[in-house]
């Protein structure tokens, strides 16, 4: 069968389907899949429970008569689940997250045959580590690493397909010299960063039982779906995750509704099935709906702490994919999967609590409250206000690059959004005015210049990268496929720095004044003016921002290679060490991994799309030029007897073949850029070369292609369309 057959078969399989055997949902308990704190607490004895929580709550390493104590009781607990296999479950630097399955099996020396797990064993794992990214600064040698249990996180059992399963231990992943080889080390230090300044702020504030600072996340995921059977046939999919080519479908096609039922049942078995397999491994799926573009959804879990909001993104995004398969469909994370349709995103809802439950940016009932919420909200300001361009470089990524800034998603410029009502605040406190008395601000003037801010829901800017939502700030810009852990890393420290700055400030300035309030706000007034051109409340897609941000002087770096930049600026290099989060070294080789991923990924599209029209778009359009050429010689030898239009077929045969002719040429050219470009060796020179020609030259070359996909007739077209992969399922 020809690969223009086999859409057709497909096509016609899909009309036939009905979703009668799909295997009907069983009930699962909340975390069953999970050695959760209730199950630790069950099955450890009461003084290793109790050392194991003190362990986790200091941060110190965990004593070995403990971990053999609490290794035991997962192994028995695993083992009554099925399992005979774990692994130390960690994120490198390729933004997925690896394992490397041991069995509980060991061979006595006697010959008999046990189960054992012990606690070095789940403390402490050796993966090879070579083959990881490591920016290039070590030697393979030198890159050994090893992963240590971050037992803050809880183990999980992954099911195998079949039966069995793998018990995941969440681990970190560090080199013997002690340097963080993964996501999830700085991630864990930049919460500890958090932590130190914002108790400093709490203690300024006279707060004395707040014991720590916890920093929240919470994912919306955006994700599609399609066909798996669609996706089969399209290797630039299956290999560079989105389409290199594709004619846009005409408009108007997701009006028609007949596709919609059955989009509906199949999505909803299939979003059903993946909420149960996360409720068993105690991710809360809390929310699902469709999203802008056809076949695009969106799932988002209830928020918890930071690492383990990381670590759930993970399981979701592992999950989705896994689930997916088995209903027969290929959930696709790029960011761009498609030409002209709405790509897909991460909004990183993000917020800061006490120990006491307290959300920290929650606008405050009293004047007290309100004020030490105004000194986060400054902080915060201050934090994008400064590091931007560090935020930027955080979520940039080659997929990442067609959103930002194409009107779609929020832009390259990064601002922050907070609505009227604290704009309002924050200018009045610029201005040193006496706030307004008005019925929504209700004000007691007898502690402070300040009204009590009441939460700000009427208006939503769905269009800044970086938007107030009531109670958290959420973070637009993250890339559908990236892991949230640095860019949360990023903006973490970034607050606790500024936190820093304003404490140190405040604290100078009170040196002997009694006047608390007054004081805050001065410095706070300071603060708000220096950082007033980050504030941004209008349309984050419009060309005035665009020119508005420029005189303003926020960057707009559209492009990856350049972004990537801020991560060695001083500025930037000297606050993330300064917050412990990053030493000189980890970040250079976090730089170069991330150029390198760039380069790589451009690369691989380049080969795809060329290979693509070598193999599947010239052939098919050299086939149809052979039966135009026939037919018009048929026309010709009949001229004679009957007078015929050859017209038509003339005209055809001059699009096809112009377009084969320039197809051929920019194919050509695009080769020769790359060879160019993969002739630097100076990676950073390198990237910025990628950078400036490679993704205009993707472009231009996919679009005689796309111009054949439209011209050639459809059966002789061998690769499924936009209309078949986004429209029918
Ligand atoms: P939205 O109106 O933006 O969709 P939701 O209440 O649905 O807001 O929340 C979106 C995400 O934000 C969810 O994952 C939710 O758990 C998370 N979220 C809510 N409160 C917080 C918080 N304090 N810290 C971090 N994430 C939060
Ligand atoms: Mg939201």
């Amino acid at each position: 069968m020809s690969s223009a057959e086999m859409r057709h078969a497909i096509l016609k399989e899909i009309a036939q389907e009905k979703l009668d055997n799909l295997p009907k949902l069983a009930k699962v308990k909340f975390g069953e899949n999970t050695f959760n704190d209730q199950l630790m607490r069950e099955k450890l004895p009461k003084d290793v429970y109790k050392k194991l929580k003190q362990t986790i709550k200091s941060g110190a390493k965990l004593d070995l008569s403990i971990a053999n104590s609490v290794a035991h009781a997962m192994k028995e607990w695993a083992m009554s689940k099925g399992v005979d296999h774990f692994t130390h479950w960690f994120q490198p630097q390729t933004g997925l997250t690896a394992e490397k399955h041991d069995s509980f099996f060991e061979i006595e020396s006697d010959g008999q045959v046990i189960e054992r797990f012990k606690g070095d064993q789940l403390v402490q794992g050796e993966p090879d580590a070579s083959s990881f990214p490591s920016g290039g600064r070590r030697t393979t040698f030198e890159a050994r690493g090893y992963t240590m249990w971050d037992p803050s996180s809880p183990a999980f059992i992954m099911e195998g397909p079949n039966g069995g399963g793998i018990l995941c231990i969440p681990s970190v992943f560090i080199s013997y010299t002690g340097e963080a080889l993964d996501k999830k080390t700085p991630l864990l230090r930049s919460m500890e960063a958090i932590n130190k300044s914002a108790l400093k702020v709490l203690r300024l504030f006279g707060n004395k039982t707040a014991n720590r600072v916890v920093t929240t996340v919470g994912t919306e995921q955006e994700y599609f779906l399609i066909d798996k059977r669609y996706y089969n046939l399209r290797p630039d999919l299956r290999i560079t995750g989105r389409t290199l080519i594709g004619a846009e479908p005409p408009k108007g096609q997701q009006l028609e509704d007949h596709y919609f039922g059955s989009i509906k049942e199949r999505v909803l078995a299939f979003m059903q099935d993946a909420e149960q397999e996360l409720y068993k491994l105690g991710v809360p799926a809390k929310t699902r709906h469709n999203e802008v573009a056809p076949h695009q959804y969106e799932i988002a879990p209830i928020f918890a702490e930071l690492n383990i909001g990381a670590d759930r993104n993970q399981l979701i995004m592992e999950v989705l994919r896994k689930v997916a398969n088995r209903h027969g469909l290929a959930l696709l994370l790029h960011e761009k999967p498609f030409k002209g349709i709405n790509g897909s995103g991460k909004h990183n809802n993000w917020s800061i609590a006490d120990d006491n439950g307290n959300n920290l940016l929650d606008p405050g009932k009293t004047p007290e409250e309100n004020l030490q919420f105004l000194v986060f909200l400054v902080a915060i300001l201050h934090a994008v206000y400064k590091y931007g361009d560090l935020l930027r470089a955080s979520i940039a990524s080659a997929g990442n690059d067609h959103r930002l800034g194409a009107n779609e998603a929020p832009p390259a410029i990064m601002s922050v959004f907070l609505g009227e009502r604290l704009t309002e605040i924050l200018d009045d406190i610029k201005q040193g005015k006496e706030l307004k008395k008005t019925e929504e601000f209700i004000i007691d003037l007898g502690i402070s210049k300040l009204p009590s801010i009441l939460r700000d829901n009427t208006d939503r800017n769905r269009t800044s990268p970086f938007a107030f939502t009531g109670n958290k700030f959420e973070f637009r810009a993250v890339g559908s496929a990236a892991s949230i852990s640095l860019p949360n890393t990023v903006l973490s420290a970034a607050v606790a720095d500024s936190l820093d700055l304003l404490v140190a400030e405040i604290e100078k300035e009170l040196n002997g004044s009694t006047e608390f309030n007054a004081t805050v706000l001065k410095v706070l007034q300071k603060y708000i003016i220096e950082t007033e051109p980050i504030r941004f409340e209008g349309n984050n897609y419009s060309k005035e921002w665009e020119e508005e941000a420029a005189k303003r002087g926020l960057p707009n770096v559209r492009k990856t290679a350049h972004a990537l930049k801020a991560f060695i600026d001083p500025k930037n290099m000297d606050m993330l060490i300064r917050q412990k989060v990053f030493s000189k070294e980890e970040i250079e080789a976090r730089y170069h991994i991330h150029l390198e991923q760039y380069v790589k990924t451009l690369d691989i599209e380049v080969d795809t799309l060329c290979d693509l029209i070598q193999t599947f778009v010239l052939p098919a359009a050299l086939k149809y030029q052979n039966q135009l050429v026939n037919n018009i010689k048929n026309v010709q030898s009949i001229s004679a007897q009957i007078k015929m239009d050859a017209e038509p077929l003339n005209e055809t045969m001059i699009m096809v073949n112009k377009a084969i002719t320039e197809l051929n040429k920019r194919c050509k050219t695009l080769h020769e850029t790359l060879q160019k470009g993969l002739a630097i060796t100076d990676i950073e020179e390198q990237a910025v070369f990628f950078a400036d020609h490679i993704p205009d030259l993707l472009e231009s070359t996919r679009e005689p292609a796309d111009q054949l996909e439209s011209i050639l007739p459809d059966d002789v077209w061998p690769l499924p369309k936009y209309a078949e992969m986004l429209f029918i399922m």
